[in-house]
């Protein structure tokens, strides 16, 4: 079987992002791109997480051919391949519909530095593209545009997509924003957060590129 740890992996990660509750029902989706090959392996397109088996993932190339598929691919497959196209180092791609992010979309917010934590994008905002439909090249090209240089971008009234240098950092993009995410939305509900400035964010994103032990994983 072609990319088999790429399909397990997915099938695992799929699971956790079930069980932790940062999608509902068959909503989000995730991929791998093993670049030595020019393949990405995605999740299968409205199926449940834990009736997924390494068999159903879907392998396609970055020009949208299906090399090797039981199913249908995720609907939102040129989301994925244009997060690898315009950004070269990227080689997984986790999109979700986590509660608190999900309130930012739905305000047309980005998420702001109400945490350090956000650092883990890249960036000191976390943009937000635009409504388009879900499943479409116009939402595609709209989100990669919005992204610029960040790692994560909200998707107006949809969700959240985040990228990283494997799965593992992916995913824990993901939890980050929606810690942060929630930290915004609890704070708003109280008071006026305090957002830290552009001064304080830079020595944060310098700290990030040495944070952790010495040959580990960068940032957060
Ligand atoms: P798929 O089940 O086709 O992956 O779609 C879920 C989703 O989140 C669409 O945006
Ligand atoms: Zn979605």
């Amino acid at each position: 079987m072609i990319l088999q740890a790429e399909r397990e992996l997915l099938v695992e990660y799929g699971k956790r992002m079930s069980r932790e509750k940062l999608t509902a029902g068959t909503g989000g989706n995730l991929s791998i791109y093993n670049a030595e090959q020019g393949l990405m392996a995605i999740t299968p397109s409205g199926m449940d997480y834990f009736e997924i088996s390494p068999e159903d993932i879907v392998v396609m190339d970055l020009e949208n051919h299906i090399v090797d598929s039981n199913r249908k691919p995720s609907s939102e497959w040129a989301l994925h391949t244009v997060f690898y196209k315009n950004k070269p180092e990227i080689r997984a791609v986790v999109h979700t519909h986590p509660i608190y992010s999900t309130i930012f979309a739905i305000l047309n917010k980005p998420l702001k530095a109400v945490h350090y934590a956000i650092a883990d994008a890249g960036v000191a905002e976390v943009p937000c593209a635009p409504y388009h439909l879900f499943g479409t090249v116009e939402l595609a090209e709209e989100a990669i545009k919005a992204c610029g240089d960040s790692k994560a971008v909200i998707l107006a009234n949809h969700g959240l997509i985040t990228c990283g240098t494997d799965l593992a950092s992916a995913y824990s993009l993901t939890c980050n924003m929606e810690f942060v995410a929630e930290l915004q939305y609890r704070s708003m509900s109280v008071g006026t957060p305090v957002v830290l400035n552009d001064e304080d964010m830079n020595q944060v994103l310098e700290k990030f590129m040495t944070y952790g032990q010495p040959g580990g994983k960068k940032g957060y």
